[in-house]
């Protein structure tokens, strides 16, 4: 098949029960790599394709076009890999599901609350996919399920360094993924929960609270459940986070992806009730370097500045008095117990608001802008469980006039004053 002169389409035929999986090779100036459904019925992580209408994948993405009943498929462009494969484990999460809405229908019955998911399993097993997967599926037969995303490495909702809940209500775009509209997102600060383990789990209870709220309030909510997306650190701390989340979130259902160990672990140390299910993962999932990580979580910044693809956003950018604003770091470095104030513990150290004085060394730090309202009170109570409205990146510090500058979304002024500093850095290359 010809495509625009010069770029030749190559037509795979797919059986039923199979998936195309393709690589658009990744870097600068690497092309894109465009895919077109020419017959039968397709998928892709879950969400239906359209015949004879062009999907756009850019450097880096990994995709895979599944079918139930067979198809056929056009790429165009250069992929880095392009290869049929008949053995994957879809049938297995679509069986995952039928289970769920299995349960939905028996909440519906029973006036109950439908299935709580946890999705755990160690990095690089498809854990955000088959999230997105589920939720996909639940959303096509007229479900509302709310996606929580507990990755603060490599988040699907908003900028790295943060934990969010989002209400699901149409499928994810097959080029774009899931629309993020209004989430609910919490200020963490680093990319892995080990920094601040107490901030970590706090956080959770956050989100597992108002989730519960919106149930009591929202009867398909309710039903619908929710899908945890979790950090790939299964051992010591990060285990005792995941399951600090089952008990926060009351959840139901675990999946656990490709590892053995941590399904019998969760099995000896949840409670009886909870059914953990250990699911394969897809051979399709690629490993991701260090340095492929840190692309994606500087992507997903530079997207929250700039847009995608279609969407262009032209961002401001402008300067803040240092007496305007307040900043602060979540936790101050842990001294050892016997070192403690009488009647102190860690977590409250953990948990702490510490004042940052702005100086050169806060250039190019992402700082979450708290939706908190500018309150007179110098102790700032209950801003770490207050949800963020909005990030900037300070691109420039002068300490002798007292100001620095600031990328941001919105034109001046910033809506509130209370920053939360995090360890993670953007250095604006546009
Ligand atoms: P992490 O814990 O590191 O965030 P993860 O376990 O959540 O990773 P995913 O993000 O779901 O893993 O998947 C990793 C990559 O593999 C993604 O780019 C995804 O698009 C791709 N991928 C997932 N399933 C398939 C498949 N069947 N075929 C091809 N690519 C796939």
């Amino acid at each position: 098949a010809e495509d625009v002169p010069g770029r030749v389409g190559t037509r795979f035929d797919l059986e039923k029960e199979t998936e195309l999986r393709f690589e658009v090779e990744a870097g600068d100036g690497a092309e894109q790599v465009e895919m077109e459904l020419l017959s039968g019925m397709g998928e892709v992580f879950g969400s239906e394709l359209n015949r004879n209408k062009k999907y756009t994948f850019g450097p880096g993405a990994k995709i895979a076009v599944f079918t139930w009943q067979g198809c056929s498929v056009n790429l165009y462009g250069k992929p880095e890999v392009a290869y049929v494969s008949k053995d994957t484990p879809m049938l297995l999460y679509l069986n995952t599901h039928a289970a769920l809405e299995q349960m939905r229908k028996q909440a519906e019955k029973d006036n109950e609350r439908g299935p709580r998911v946890m999705v755990v399993g160690p990095t690089d097993v498809g854990k955000s996919t088959v999230c997105r997967l589920l939720l996909s599926y639940a959303v096509r037969v007229g479900r509302r399920p709310t996606f929580v995303e507990l990755d603060v490495g490599q988040s699907g909702v908003s900028v790295p360094g943060t934990v969010s809940a989002l209400c699901i209500e149409r499928p994810a775009d097959v080029e774009e993924g899931f629309s993020v509209q209004a989430p609910l997102v919490y200020h963490f600060g680093s990319t892995t929960p080990g920094t601040n383990i107490k901030l970590y789990n706090k956080l959770t209870s956050c989100l597992a609270d108002v989730f519960s709220q919106r149930c009591e309030v929202n009867r398909k909510a309710s039903v619908g459940g929710c899908i945890i997306n979790t950090c790939g650190w299964v051992k010591g701390s990060g285990y005792q986070a995941l399951v600090h989340c089952a008990s926060a979130f009351e959840v139901d259902v675990v999946l656990v992806l490709d590892h053995e160990r941590l399904y019998n672990e969760l099995k000896r140390d949840l409670p009886h009730f909870v059914r953990v299910v250990l699911l394969p993962k897809s051979g399709g999932v690629v490993e991701r370097s260090k340095e492929c990580r840190r692309d994606t979580r500087d992507e997903k910044i530079r997207e929250y500045f700039y847009g995608f693809r279609g969407i262009t956003f032209y961002p401001f950018s402008y300067e803040v008095r240092f007496s305007d604003v307040r900043i602060y770091k979540i936790g101050a470095p842990s001294i050892p117990d016997s070192c403690l104030p009488l009647g102190m513990s860690q977590d409250d150290t953990q948990l702490k608001l510490v004042p940052v004085t702005p100086g050169r060394d806060l250039t190019y730090h992402v700082l979450s802008v708290s939706s908190a309202e500018d309150g007179e009170d110098g102790v700032r109570k209950g801003i770490v469980e207050t949800p963020v409205c909005g990030f900037i990146v300070v691109t420039n510090v002068d300490t002798q006039a007292q100001v620095m500058k600031v990328l941001s979304p919105a034109p001046r002024p910033l809506p509130r004053h209370t920053l939360l500093i995090m360890d993670i850095r953007f250095m604006d290359m546009k």
